[in-house]
């Protein structure tokens, strides 16, 4: 066979895993986490308070400590997020505290990688380390040669980390942020100009419209959502709201709405807008919120005598529901209905998650879902969009660029990203992990990994592999041992949030600001070093400009400067005394009706037209990026409205292919936290299957191939393949599979092969909206 770039990492997946067949420190009898002594005084009883972090939301949380140890986690009463309840992911968080095996101090791999001997360090020394390694950088003015990829939620890493970058000269500071988080914010970034995901009033809707979005799995946290659910369905006397779900597939979720919509993979966005046709021609809409508060509703004249559409008349002109109905397989009198309960039913509200983010046309589906809002006047009112606005924190000022190192500072970043004032977001090039394995643009020789599992989490994990021989000296900041870890040079454990100092910012759901402080709450932590403070010791042992941009002596020290304009409650004088005996600030209620900070758009107002949206084009087109997707690339006007254009899928094989369903679930999110058992085994609740990797499959489509439960099966994508398990599911369609993330960690597979469904999905990137598209994939089944 001709070994060709593609096959030599076909051939990869099922050798990689055999050759580099990784130990696991439990194997050579390291000292872990479990065995360490942490008795405290007997009797001795406290509560500290604190965030949870085992997602991005940031809920209140109170530790109950006895003894010295941690034994219970509960919800903050009266915290604006969570009210005192959490979420089972929450409470596992002290599994993750005492979990057996945790690394408990950092190992430096001392020959081939994988393979060698494992040599016990101090955190100390592997600061040591790492500064001789990036200090030779330093010397040799290569200083950009240095990648950081962080995965962390912690907001103070991403300070820290950032401003470590910034000071060291490197433009190389990679931020993973969850999936379809770019493409959301994208969205509202064009039509409103706020770059980040859509906070919803949930508790005062009267209708909800969920398009493919599952608790948990978008930006929306898991705790609000369902507590406003809560709220909307029993707490309301007399007053019961409607839950509509549209999506692929028939979930765990979908059976506790009154609504469940199947459609076809990829044209969410169509439907919205046969929704929107119906509106329009019923003249349903708000026409007060449309005439003050939107721009492009009707066509209008630019002073330059530019001619710009409107979007009635092209939503009108395109968007019959007969053609819509043909597009999504929803049936025509069902998108009818849908319309005329969304406009009759207000505050209504409409929300676009992972699943149109999924896709190749994330950002145009997103934006057409979210013109609905729009339509019915449902944004900055109760029941509708909100704002979140941020904590008025005294952030440090950035790290001045007159620095040595400012050459190597503007170098091209090695992703391929755009950073342009022309555009609020910042646009993920593509292929990461190719470019790292090319050199391209230039060779890597130190990559530091933070909270972030390439092999596991990212597509592609044999060009990671790749990736890894490249670089000289890989540092993974990890917990545990996991595929990324087992190939590294160095391996450092940053302990758990709940052994560290950290701010944490509200992100999207309440609308008000809400900043909580986290905290070690164990009064003997372990001798672990969150990455925040690891690398301000790093940076204070490297000297110069580099030591001179952290001039703090501690992370509770940055973080009262931080908090220093946090206004107190009346009668309170200090903000951070206040902070540290509540365990959070806020300031509500949610101001309505601020119309400037509503719409940081042309006109302050909902760009039906959006300017931001040609202006991204043109700029990404004149960066040389020819693969922008129909929206992006149409120079017609109505290309800047909000539309639907065909998802691409990657057709690679001519026998028969299904679209994949790559999906996370509300216990587990995507998939990050899913070694954990007491999480995994309440899976089986949702999927009536806990462990091993499962394909789901409908019954029609399984008799057809011959398959029955139980039985294994090879899925096979254009990227790679692997084993799992059949389940048959009457609520998958019979044109697609699904897969649920993360689901492999713990099986027999995790010590010996990636077996992740990620492993599946290839680097498809949005250009528009920087996300990843991981629902493009197509694979094909057969008998293993
Ligand atoms: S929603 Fe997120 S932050 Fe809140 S308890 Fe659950 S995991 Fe923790």
């Amino acid at each position: 066979m001709e070994i060709d770039r593609r096959n030599f990492f076909k051939v990869g997946i099922f050798t990689a895993g055999t050759l580099i067949a990784p130990r696991l420190w439990g194997d050579i009898g390291l000292e872990t986490v479990a065995e360490q002594p942490w008795e405290g005084p007997p009797g001795h009883e406290n509560e500290v308070l604190s965030v949870c972090q085992m997602c991005p939301n940031g809920c209140g949380i109170r530790v109950r400590i006895y003894e010295g140890r941690a034994v219970k986690i509960e919800g903050i009463p009266g915290h604006p997020l969570n009210n005192g309840s959490l979420c089972p992911r929450g409470q596992s968080a002290l599994q993750l505290l005492y979990h057996p095996h945790r690394l408990a101090y950092p190992v430096l791999n001392k020959g081939a990688r994988g393979n060698g001997s494992l040599q016990r360090m101090t955190h100390e020394e592997a600061v040591g380390l790492l500064a001789e390694k990036i200090g030779d950088l330093v010397r040799r003015r290569q200083t950009h040669r240095l990648v950081i990829v962080s995965g962390s939620h912690s907001d103070t890493d991403e300070l820290i980390l950032r401003r470590f970058c910034d000071s060291v000269g490197t433009p190389n500071y990679i931020k993973i942020e969850s999936l379809g988080r770019r493409s959301r914010s994208m969205a509202m970034g064009l039509s409103q100009g706020i770059f980040k995901p859509p906070s919803i009033d949930w508790s005062n809707c009267n209708f909800v419209m969920l398009f493919g979005s599952e608790p948990g799995t978008s930006d929306i946290s898991p705790m609000w959502l369902l507590r406003g659910f809560g709220e909307l369905r029993q707490g309301r006397a007399g007053r019961r709201a409607k839950i509509v779900h549209v999506s692929t597939h028939f979930s765990p979720f979908s059976s506790k709405v009154d609504d469940w919509i199947k459609i076809k993979p990829g044209t969410y966005g169509a439907l919205a807008l046969g929704i929107a046709h119906i509106i329009i021609s019923e003249e349903k809409y708000d026409a007060d919120f449309i005439e003050h508060f939107t721009l492009g509703f009707e066509e209008f004249k630019e002073v330059d005598g530019t001619l710009r559409p409107g979007f009635k008349e092209h939503v009108l002109n395109n968007y019959e529901p007969a053609k819509v109905s043909s597009i999504t397989g929803v049936p025509e009198e069902v998108i009818i209905r849908l319309a005329d309960e969304f406009s009759s039913n207000r505050p209504a509200v409409a929300y676009g998650g992972d699943g149109p983010a999924s896709y190749s046309n994330a950002v145009s589906e997103l934006v057409a879902i979210h013109s609905l809002n729009a339509l019915i006047g449902s944004i900055d009112v109760p029941g509708g969009v909100l704002i979140q606005r941020d904590p008025p924190l005294r952030m440090p000022e950035r790290v001045s660029n007159n620095s040595l190192f400012t050459h190597n500072l503007s170098q091209p970043p090695v992703d391929d990203s755009i950073r342009s004032s022309n555009l609020p977001v910042y646009m993920a090039g593509s292929n990461l992990p190719m470019r790292l394995s090319d050199s391209s643009p230039y060779p890597v020789e130190v990559l530091v990994l933070v909270d972030y599992d390439p092999l596991e989490e990212a597509p592609g994990p044999n060009y990671w592999r790749e990736a890894f021989k490249q670089i000289p000296f890989v540092v993974s900041f990890c917990n545990f041992s996991d595929e990324s870890s087992r190939i590294c040079d160095l391996v450092i454990p940053p302990g758990t949030f709940l052994e560290r100092w950290d701010g944490k910012s509200v992100d999207s759901s309440v609308g008000f600001p809400v900043w909580g402080l986290s905290r070690p709450v164990l009064e003997t932590p372990l001798d672990g070093m969150d990455p925040s403070s690891f690398f301000m010791k790093l940076a204070k042992s490297m000297g110069h400009q580099i030591a001179g941009a952290f001039p703090w002596q501690s992370i509770e020290e940055l973080l009262k400067e931080i908090a220093m304009d946090l206004n107190p409650s009346p009668g309170q004088v200090n903000p951070w005394d206040e902070i540290a005996a509540k365990g959070y600030w806020s300031q509500s209620p949610y101001r309505f009706g601020r119309q400037r900070e509503v719409y940081q758009t042309r006109g302050n107002r909902f760009n039906f037209f959006m300017y931001s949206m040609e202006a991204a084009a043109s700029h990404l087109r004149s960066a040389g990026y020819a693969n922008l997707d129909k929206t992006g690339t149409d120079l017609a006007q109505s290309a800047f409205l909000p539309n639907h254009n065909s998802a691409e899928f990657e057709n690679w094989d001519n026998r028969e292919l299904f679209f994949l369903e790559l999906f996370g679930t509300t216990l587990s999110g995507h998939g990050r936290h899913f070694s954990l058992e007491g999480l995994r085994e309440l899976q089986e609740l949702d999927l009536n299957k806990s462990w091993g990797l499962w394909l789901l499959i409908n019954p029609r489509t399984a008799s057809k191939l011959n398959l029955s439960n139980n039985e294994i099966v090879w899925v096979e994508s254009n990227h790679g393949k692997l084993s799992a398990r059949v389940k048959k599911v009457e609520g998958i369609s019979e044109d697609s599979v699904g897969m649920i993330f993360g689901q492999d960690k713990g099986t027999e597979h995790s010590d010996t092969l990636s077996n992740s469904a990620m492993s599946l999905v290839g680097e498809n990137i949005s250009p528009l909206g920087g996300g990843l598209c991981w629902g493009t994939t197509k694979v094909r089944i057969y008998r293993a």
